[in-house]
């Protein structure tokens, strides 16, 4: 297949698969290309956190691998391949092999790098964070083997966030009492009030999890029994494996590199097209019209309206409210976060079974803004969901 006139697709995530497939199902005929540094099999990156209850390996994960997504796309996939550098003048791309490889246009689906702590520490380097499949082979790994050749039964979690959550409760099914710490004083704090992070955290508590809020880990060494923390305060804690889940950062460097504008993420206007004609990005490296979010259903969003750009009718993204799952059965939470330049307030309505939390606009009380929703009070998704006005109509 001749590559000159060909979309050149970088990254095999979610972002990177799915505008392939909105584009085939627009344009059977334009030559594809799908490129990624990894064995680019096609996975759902929301079931690495719930994995091990659901009782997923690392390749079970897997839903289609490189060759049968080759076929169903009918593109080129180069996989353990990694894009070094761009031209965008010559409309080309460099890739880790030597191959200088033309694009008719590019898309940067390139997603975004785990924050790391600066942590002190001979076992500093041991500290795992997840955020694709060969992670996940890592911790499924450590998990079996980190007590000394034994299953581990003690893991650290840094951060206590949406992630660190998720992580925590599916510990729970493999009967591992894991500690989550964060420096924060409860969980989920730039998503949840303060009583839906209460009621979450109790409820993990209760299936086994311990929580340490206002605690920062400064290090890990090697120890007679496995990990030491250094905690900030400093006392010390023992563990067998330590996940890090503080947070991701946009992956920006090789779009920078090529003159394109970058700010927290590849800035790129509604129609996902940065400042260089023919480059676009979306998913996790993506920063759209100035918004960052990191989830599927914007990802989704932005697939389809590219795929249709590219296939020559240009359209931009549009965000209706978009409601992110936690995937936290101990207490199953929905968050609709309000837009970060939203002013209003909480009113939050509790019962034993249920939490509902709607963010309400100071300028008009009966206008909703966002919502949480918690036990029983999930099924109510849709329906304020329906209410929430766009992020981008
Ligand atoms: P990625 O999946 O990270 O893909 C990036 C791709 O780019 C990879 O294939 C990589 O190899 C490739 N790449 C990078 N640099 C190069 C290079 N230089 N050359 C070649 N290839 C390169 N969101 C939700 O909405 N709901 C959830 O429940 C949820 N749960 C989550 C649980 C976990 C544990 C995590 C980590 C995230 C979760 N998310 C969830 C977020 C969601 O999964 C992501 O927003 C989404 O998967 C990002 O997809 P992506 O394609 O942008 O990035």
């Amino acid at each position: 297949m001749s590559s000159g006139n060909a979309v050149v697709v970088v990254g095999s995530g979610l972002a990177g698969y799915n505008v392939a497939r909105e584009l085939r199902k627009l344009d059977a005929e334009v030559p594809l290309v799908v490129i990624s540094r990894d064995a680019a099999g096609f996975y759902s990156k929301p079931m690495l956190s719930n994995a091990l209850a659901s009782k997923k390996t690392p390749a079970t994960l897997v839903m289609k691998d490189a060759a049968k997504m080759a076929a169903e796309i009918n593109a080129r996939i180069v996989s353990n391949t990694g894009v070094q550098s761009i031209d965008t003048q010559a409309q080309t791309l460099t890739l880790s092999d030597g191959e200088v490889l033309p694009y008719r246009d590019l898309v940067l689906a390139l997603g975004a790098d785990p924050l790391r702590l600066p942590l002190q520490g001979d076992a500093a380097d041991t500290v795992l964070s997840v955020n694709d499949l060969d992670d996940f082979a890592r911790f499924a790994e450590a998990l079996d083997t980190a007590a000394g050749g034994q299953p581990a039964k003690r893991v650290a979690i840094l951060g206590a966030g949406l992630i660190g959550c998720e992580f925590a409760n599916d510990l729970l099914a493999r009967e591992i009492q894991p500690t989550v710490f964060d420096l924060a004083e409860r969980a989920l704090p730039r998503l949840l009030p303060p009583e839906a992070s209460a009621r979450l955290q109790a409820k993990l508590e209760a299936g086994g999890a311990t929580f340490r809020f206002g605690t920062g880990v400064s290090a890990v060494n090697r120890g007679a029994n496995g990990l030491v923390l250094t905690l900030s305060d400093g006392s010390t804690v023992e563990a067998d494996v330590v996940l890090s889940a503080v947070g991701l950062r946009p992956r920006t460097h090789l779009a920078a590199e090529a003159g394109i504008l970058t700010g927290q993420g590849i800035m790129v206007d509604r129609q996902l097209a940065t400042n260089r004609a023919h480059v676009y990005a979306l998913g996790d490296c993506a920063e759209v019209d100035g918004h960052c979010l990191p989830y599927v259903m914007p990802l989704m969003q932005q697939a389809r309206a590219l795929a249709a750009t590219l296939a020559g009718k240009p359209t931009p993204v549009s965000y209706p409210a978009m409601p992110v799952v936690v995937k936290t059965p101990a207490w199953p939470t929905v968050v609709c976060p309000p837009s970060a330049r939203a002013e209003g307030q909480w009113k939050v309505v509790s019962s034993d079974e249920a939490i509902e939390a709607r963010f309400v606009s100071s300028a008009n009380p009966d206008q909703l803004l966002g919502f949480v929703l918690q036990g029983k009070a999930v099924s109510q998704r849709q329906a304020l969901a329906g209410q929430v006005p766009s992020l981008l109509s």
